[in-house]
């Protein structure tokens, strides 16, 4: 089915009850728009953070890891610009005392109008304008307020304006006020990454659409530097390599496209930006960003800091600030993404319905479930379980219920593989493998199970 026609109610619903994502201090009647991972979905977001870290770190000699803090000095945030313009533009309908992003209103009603190009001032009478009734409501519309997006708090003891500090906006400038440090004790050459993953917060205007926009939420960053001549090159390495990632973890083809930001939409130190979007149930939204960053991290840290962080060319003996390409994928997005592209609803036999989860075998919460036909096989087939357990197999045991109710059960949770343990297994030493998609079955000998489960 097409992801558009997909009712996120029912999917968020499932989650709930299968226990992927749970209502954030629900007993307590929740904290708007936070959610919490449950058993099955902190299980699925450790695969994904696997993969990614797999795929950029592990697997590429020329990027390194890092693990920064959420809490940074303040002049970070001044240097990097986030404490003069981290802010989105926020206007209230006095009618309804509800509060908006400004420009997601022009976006949402006039898709073919570019809100870039307004300054703050056409952009409140743009709306006065021409939005005379919006969210079943009459209005009669505020000025626009800039609304920080950072959280601030305070360090120590005393409350004391001289301690505030702030929760980090994005992980990436962890990485970019570190780059001398990686760069001395790595004894690297350009060009070489360096990446982490890591909780981001922005206290946002309209938070929403479930964990698409949360707070809280985590971010996986990559920052490659390079000489300035080489960066183009690199941007659109990495535009490709971003692609095949988003493919690679199963996400249909036809659910993504490329969006690249327009001249006027780019930040003015950007030479370069590029988006992909995924089909959600509530539209095409960002899904992940690759940004040409130009030397603007560097060249402001150097500034603020002091600190001279340019880079000696070891061939040419000279010195200059390396450019940045940054892809920047959130983690709750792609998690809520993978959902909604691997959810389905299909008729099998005796026209009952199935919920399938489709997910890649190789992040779904588990690979495989062990069950026996009957309660009294269980010793044994919990034996397998073991054994697949200790080869490092993700597994689960399941011997509660008749046998199509546990299939049910495990193509709902996205379990790709379910083995069944019956009578005959005790006399030729083999079990029944079901594969989740093709629901066809296949006898396999215990002994082969696991290189089965691996190939
Ligand atoms: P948006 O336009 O949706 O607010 P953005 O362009 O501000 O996003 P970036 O600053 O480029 O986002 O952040 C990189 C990535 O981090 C985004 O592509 C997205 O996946 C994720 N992200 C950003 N803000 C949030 C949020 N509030 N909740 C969940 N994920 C987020």
């Amino acid at each position: 089915m097409n992801n558009k026609n997909k009712d996120i109610q029912e999917i968020i619903n499932h989650l709930k009850a299968t226990g992927f994502v749970f209502q954030g201090s629900e007993i307590y009647g929740g904290l708007a728009n936070t959610w919490d991972y449950g058993p099955l979905g902190s299980l699925l977001s450790r695969n994904v953070k696997n993969m990614w870290w797999k795929e950029f770190i592990t697997k590429d000699p020329s990027n390194y890891a890092l693990d920064t803090k959420i809490l940074m000095n303040p002049k970070v945030w001044e240097a990097s610009g986030h404490v003069a313009n981290f802010s989105d533009p926020l206007i209230e309908n006095k009618k309804n005392n509800k509060r908006y992003r400004a420009d997601h209103i022009v976006e949402e009603l006039f898709p073919e109008i570019d809100v870039n190009k307004f300054t703050k001032k056409e952009l409140s009478d743009f709306i006065k304008e021409n939005v005379k009734k919006y969210d079943n409501s009459d209005t009669d519309w505020s000025e626009i307020k800039e609304f920080h997006l950072m959280f601030e708090t305070f360090q120590g003891v005393v409350i004391d304006k001289k301690e505030k500090i702030y929760l980090r906006p994005e992980t990436a400038q962890g990485i970019f006020v570190n780059f001398k440090n990686v760069l001395r004790s790595t004894r690297s050459k350009l060009p070489f990454g360096v990446g982490q993953i890591g909780k981001s917060f922005r206290n946002e205007v309209t938070p929403g659409n479930f964990i698409f926009r949360t707070r809280e939420f985590e971010q996986m960053e990559l920052e490659i530097f390079s000489k300035p001549e080489e960066s183009m090159e690199i941007y659109k390495k990495y535009l490709e390599k971003v692609w095949q990632f988003i493919l690679k973890l199963g996400i249909k083809e036809k659910s993504i496209r490329f969006r690249e930001h327009k001249e006027e939409e780019l930040a003015h130190y950007s030479k370069a930006t590029s988006d992909i979007e995924f089909l959600f149930p509530f539209g095409w939204g960002e899904l992940l960003g690759v940004a040409h960053r130009g030397d603007f991290d560097l060249s402001a840290h150097s500034n603020f800091s002091g600190e001279n962080l340019e880079y000696l060319d070891p061939i040419t003996n000279t010195k200059y600030l390396p450019h940045v390409i940054e892809p920047s994928i959130g983690l709750d997005r792609l998690i809520l993404a993978l959902i909604v592209d691997s959810f389905e609803k299909e008729t099998i036999e005796n026209n009952e319905t199935r919920i399938v989860l489709k997910l890649n075998k190789n992040i779904s919460p588990y690979k495989v479930a062990i069950l026996p036909l009957v309660k009294k096989l269980s010793e044994n087939a919990y034996k397998i379980f073991e054994h697949l357990l200790e080869h490092d197999i993700s597994a689960t045991f399941d011997d509660s219920g008749t046998i199509g109710k546990r299939y049910r059960r495990q193509d709902s949770i996205g379990t790709y593989y379910s083995v069944t343990y019956d009578y005959d297994s005790l006399e030729d030493g083999k079990v029944t493998v079901r594969n989740r998609d093709t629901m066809e079955q296949e006898r396999i000998e215990i002994k082969n199970l696991v290189n089965y489960l691996r190939k």
